[in-house]
């Protein structure tokens, strides 16, 4: 909303173009190496006029190999690794009586909210990184690895449909881990700029072994998305032996019961405005959750700030359509399924919550300071961008 983008204090909503760093990168002699994320493929056909194209990440892949790309990966896969890691995080502080509500890590927006505004939920947060920040170490600390080459000799650039994740590459801690992000609106510029059409572009498989997702996976890209996979992690662990979902006013609750007849709740929250009514209900009490998503844009990362204008509620939901009907196409339905991520546990981080894969896959939040409205440089929003 117009209101959103003048004031919010977390970079989710922020103009920023980085197209020409890629084109710096193209001619470094790095090994370049992308990487998609969920919602960007609903999206960016709005801007090339193949609205509805439902073959859009293969021919984005096909595309970024045809200027220079080395592989390309799907963040979807990290999604997989990230909910495993998450549900497994969320187990561990059910059985142990740790802080809980547990919140969702993995939209910056969010987390640097949390951060600025309630810095006495931090523990609350999960430490496991964004799905982002774990396929950009993958590849630096596992993958440059097998490839035989230097990190520095790599360049990650990932494709988001959010700005506030270019910050969030940038934050000290993760620093180094995805070298440029570009947003859904950057990619349709360099598309545009190539003079490729790409409704003439062959669809190709993404690149293994981070190519491969799950239905979960995909479905980070909006709202309920990472609730509903660490769900689907849990179900077997948990012995969950009944769901049941309910939506009223911006927030979707569902209970499940688990193994010892006990009742975990889980909230997704739809948009950061409605995340602070959430979050001084939890505090006072009036709202009880095991579990909570935020998600600081409508709908989710589909309507996030990087996203093709007009952004509005008609077209959210004709992405959410789009990425349902893409998340029906995959025939692994649970991240649990997703045989790539299994892999990697076998070789390298031996399971979740382990020492190694805290080394790779986790990360730390800290009190940060507020960022008052006066202080943000208000920009002139499209016309048609009322709600
Ligand atoms: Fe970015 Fe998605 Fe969070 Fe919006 S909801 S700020 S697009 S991660």
């Amino acid at each position: 909303c117009g209101q959103c983008v003048a004031y919010c204090p977390t970079g989710a909503l922020t103009f920023r173009n980085d197209t020409k760093e890629l084109y710096k990168a193209m001619k470094s002699g790095k090994t370049v190496i992308g990487m998609i994320a969920p919602a960007v493929r609903s999206a960016v056909q709005e801007e090339l006029g193949l609205e509805g194209d439902m073959v859009m990440a293969g021919r984005l892949v096909n595309f970024l190999k045809m200027i220079g790309f080395s592989k390309v990966f799907d963040v979807s896969f990290a999604a997989d690794l990230v909910a495993y890691e998450e549900a497994h995080e969320f187990k561990e502080r059910i059985e142990n009586g740790y802080k809980l509500p547990q919140f969702t890590s993995c939209c910056p927006g969010w987390v640097k909210f949390v951060e600025q505004f309630y810095p006495e939920f931090i523990g609350n947060l999960s430490s496991v990184k964004s799905p982002q920040q774990a396929l950009g170490t993958l590849v630096k600390k596992i993958y440059a690895r097998e490839l035989g080459l230097d990190p520095q000799d790599i360049y990650v650039v990932s494709f988001m449909p959010c700005t506030a994740k270019k910050y969030e590459s940038e934050r000290p801690e993760l620093a180094g881990e995805v070298d440029l992000v570009l947003t859904t609106k950057e990619l349709a510029q360099i598309v545009k700029a190539s003079g490729i059409n790409l409704k003439h572009v062959q669809p190709e498989p993404f690149d293994r072994p981070y190519g491969l997702s799950s239905q979960s996976g995909l479905s980070f890209g909006k709202t309920g998305g990472v609730l509903g996979s660490v769900i689907k992690v849990l179900e077997e662990p948990l012995n969950i032996s009944e769901i049941s979902t309910e939506e009223a006013e911006g927030i979707r609750t569902t209970k499940i019961k688990v193994k010892d007849g006990r009742i975990v709740t889980g909230i997704a929250v739809f948009g950061l405005g409605k995340a602070r009514e959430v979050i001084e209900k939890i505090k006072s009490g009036k709202i009880k959750a095991d579990i909570v998503e935020v998600m600081a844009c409508d709908y989710g990362c589909i309507g996030g700030g990087g996203q093709p204008y007009p952004n509005n509620s008609a077209k959210r939901q004709e992405r959410a359509r789009i990425l349902r009907e893409t998340v029906g196409m995959d025939v692994l339905v649970s991240p649990v399924e997703n045989y790539h991520m299994q892999e990697l546990y076998k070789k390298y981080l031996i399971k979740p919550l382990s020492e190694e894969s805290h080394k790779i896959l986790h990360t730390s939040f800290k009190h940060r300071k507020r960022v008052n409205s006066e202080d943000i440089d208000i920009l002139p929003l499209p016309l048609d961008e009322k709600d």
